[in-house]
C-alpha cells in the first residue's frame, strides 16, 4: 500500500487532448484552491522528472501579456516536457502577483507604471508582501503521482528550496529562459537583481535595447 495523499472528494483524473498532445489531466484541492496537473507519458515511481511549478498569471497566461514572462514560460514549459516525451506540469492557482491576488497585482502596474517603482517595491509601497507563495500543493500532487524526484524548470532558487522543505528531491535545475522585451525588461531586471532568480540573458538585453534607444 501507498501513501494515500489526497482524498477521494479532493482529485479527479481524465485524459486531456491538446493541440500537443494528449495528457493526464490530475485536477485536485490543496490549501483551498483548485490546482491542475498534466501529465505526459510515465511519471510513476520515476526519478529525474521533468517538471515545471507554474504559478498562475492570468495577464501573462490567458492573455499574452508582455509586461511578464509568465505567458511565455507556461508555453517553453509544455513544449519542454512534449519535447522530453514525459513530464508533468503543476499549475497552481492561488499564486497571482506572487500571492497577494490579481486586484492586488493590478494596483501594483499603476504603481509600476505611473511612479516607476518596480515589481518589488510597488507591492512594499502597498503594504504587501513580496512573495507569499506556498508550493505545498506542487508537492503533494507530485507524491500522489509518486514521483520519486524532479528536474525543475525554474530560474527560482527558492522554488526548489520549497520543494525539497516540502519532501520533493531536486536533482537539477533546468532554465527556462526568456528572450526580454521592451515591456518586461525592468521586470526581469528586478528578478534577477533583487529576488536572486538566475536570468543571465537579460544582461545581454539590456544592452541591446540601449543600443536600439540610442
Ligand atoms: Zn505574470
Amino acid at each position: 500500500m501507498h501513501e494515500r495523499v489526497f482524498g477521494e472528494a479532493e482529485v479527479a483524473e481524465s485524459d486531456l487532448v491538446t493541440r500537443r498532445g494528449t495528457f493526464r489531466a490530475v485536477a485536485f484541492r490543496a490549501d483551498g484552491h483548485e490546482h491542475l496537473a498534466l501529465v505526459l507519458g510515465r511519471v510513476r515511481l520515476r526519478a529525474d522528472v521533468l517538471v515545471r511549478v507554474h504559478s498562475e498569471c492570468m495577464t501573462g497566461d490567458i492573455f499574452g501579456a508582455l509586461r511578464c514572462e509568465c505567458g511565455e514560460q507556461l508555453d517553453a514549459a509544455m513544449d519542454a516536457v512534449v519535447r522530453e516525451g514525459s513530464g508533468v506540469l503543476v499549475y497552481l492557482r492561488g499564486h497571482e502577483g506572487r500571492g497577494i491576488g490579481l486586484v492586488e497585482k493590478v494596483r501594483t502596474h499603476v504603481l509600476q507604471d505611473e511612479r516607476g517603482l518596480d515589481t518589488i517595491d510597488s507591492a512594499t509601497e502597498l503594504g504587501l508582501p513580496v512573495d507569499v507563495r506556498d508550493y505545498r500543493p506542487a508537492a503533494l500532487v507530485l507524491r500522489h503521482l509518486r514521483v520519486r524526484s524532479v528536474r525543475l524548470l525554474s530560474n527560482n532558487p527558492d522554488k526548489i528550496q520549497a520543494l525539497e522543505d516540502n519532501g520533493i528531491p531536486v536533482t537539477a535545475r533546468v532554465p527556462l529562459l526568456m528572450a526580454p522585451n521592451e515591456h518586461n525588461l525592468g521586470y526581469l531586471t528586478a528578478k534577477r537583481d533583487r529576488l536572486g532568480h538566475d536570468l543571465p540573458q537579460v544582461a545581454g538585453h539590456q544592452d541591446l535595447l540601449r543600443a536600439v534607444d540610442g
